[in-house]
């Protein structure tokens, strides 16, 4: 709060110094060369598919278990979305899948200009996997990293682009860090960034010879761009907020440690991995026997007053992306959208808010095993 009062005092307040140093700061976090702020990540993924190309006729390949903008910017883009199923234990991209709609691409001459692959949950995917798809079919990696930052892949902090063009941050409050609305993205490419740095404030070009001759007023605007610029005092927030990541994601860690010994005993699939160091724990999500006991928890939790969610509803589902495909065609997706439940997880968590949603989750789940013991089924206890 002080950042942000110091950054109201003075004498500029609108993109200026404050976000070229919070630019900075993340840059160096990650280990990217070149970082671009702006006033959300749904603006930033549109800056990256249109600093890449994506123009209308152009395919862009995604994960549908994820927020809507991440196939939204692509519609923005007149570009055409399809999706790609998930694994049923992560939430992530299925890389099969991937290869297999690739193969078929090749054949049909539809190849995607863009795959933008999702950290779910803040699991990275496997980056070094997709690298080599991208070569092998000259497309381009976007990471929609809106849930990973502070987590690594393949040894590395997620926006280092080591495998990817760009890669898009989001600041929104319910994500790692916060500027109240904002994103970055991230890229090591010097003419992406430029690209990105141009479209973020009205396509407008200042060059000094072309000043020089026709006077200091002068600018250029070849392509229309938005004003998706982040404020000062966001940055300020930002900056502030970026020196105690590394404090958050360790309280998310012990928070989710704590789930895994609680719920253990439970018929439920947890999400824990021996990766699981590299996750960023943006999301601790739970997969139930099926639907219906699902939806009964969920009720109970709501009931109570606990923020249980279900992230996300696959967007070949909604009315926006009618003709991407039918639910049977995304078995993975199918399946854990059927049992998924997102259990309430963040750094001011208490312990004795923890235990609560254990206890009424736990009494639900026994109430409902109770009354099917006759010949219901549950499931196998244990990790995925
Ligand atoms: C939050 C989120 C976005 C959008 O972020 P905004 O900053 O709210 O625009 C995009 N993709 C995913 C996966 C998200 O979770």
């Amino acid at each position: 709060m002080a950042a942000v009062v110091a950054a109201l005092h003075a004498a500029r307040i609108t993109q200026g110094e404050e976000v070229a140093r919070f630019e900075q700061a993340v840059a160096d976090y990650v280990g990217a060369a070149h970082a671009v702020a702006c006033n959300s990540a749904t603006s930033g993924l549109w800056l990256a598919y249109r600093a890449l190309g994506l123009v209308a006729g152009s395919w862009l390949w995604t994960s549908p278990n994820t927020f809507v903008a991440t196939a939204a910017m692509a519609l923005q883009c007149g570009a055409r979305v399809r999706f790609i199923d998930t694994d049923p234990a992560s939430g992530n991209l299925s890389l099969e899948a991937l290869q297999a709609a690739l193969e078929q691409a090749e054949r049909d001459g539809t190849l995607p200009r863009i795959v933008v692959p999702v950290h779910f949950a803040g699991r990275p995917c496997d980056m070094a996997a997709i690298g080599r798809l991208a070569e092998r079919y000259g497309f381009d990696v976007v990471e929609d990293a809106a849930h990973a930052l502070g987590a690594r892949a393949a040894g590395e902090p997620v926006g280092s682009c080591r495998y990817s063009a760009v890669t898009v941050f989001s600041f929104h409050p319910v994500k790692a860090i916060t500027t109240g609305e904002g994103g970055m993205a991230l890229t090591q490419r010097a003419d992406l960034a430029e690209r990105m740095v141009r479209l973020r404030s009205h396509g407008v070009v200042r060059q000094p010879a072309q000043q020089q001759a026709l006077g200091g007023w002068h600018y250029t605007v070849e392509e229309a761009g938005f004003n998706f610029r982040l404020t000062d005092f966001q940055a300020a927030l930002g900056r502030a907020q970026l020196a105690r990541l590394d404090g958050f994601i360790e309280r998310r860690r012990v928070l989710a440690e704590r789930y895994r010994k609680r719920l253990a005993d439970l018929p439920l699939q947890l999400p824990h991995r021996e990766d699981d160091a590299s996750c960023a724990w943006h999301l601790y999500v739970v997969q139930f026997a099926d639907s219906a006991i699902r939806r009964q928890v969920y009720e109970r939790l709501i009931e109570a007053g606990i923020g249980a969610q279900l992230h996300y509803v696959p967007l070949y589902r909604q009315p926006l992306f009618i003709g991407a495909g039918q639910p049977e065609d995304f078995p993975g997706c199918e399946q854990y959208y059927n049992r998924a439940l997102t259990l309430p997880l963040h750094p001011q968590l208490s312990e004795q808010e923890q235990d609560r949603v254990v206890t009424l989750l736990a009494a639900q789940v026994k109430s409902i095993c109770d009354a099917t013991s006759q010949g219901g089924s549950m499931p196998e206890q244990g990790v995925v």
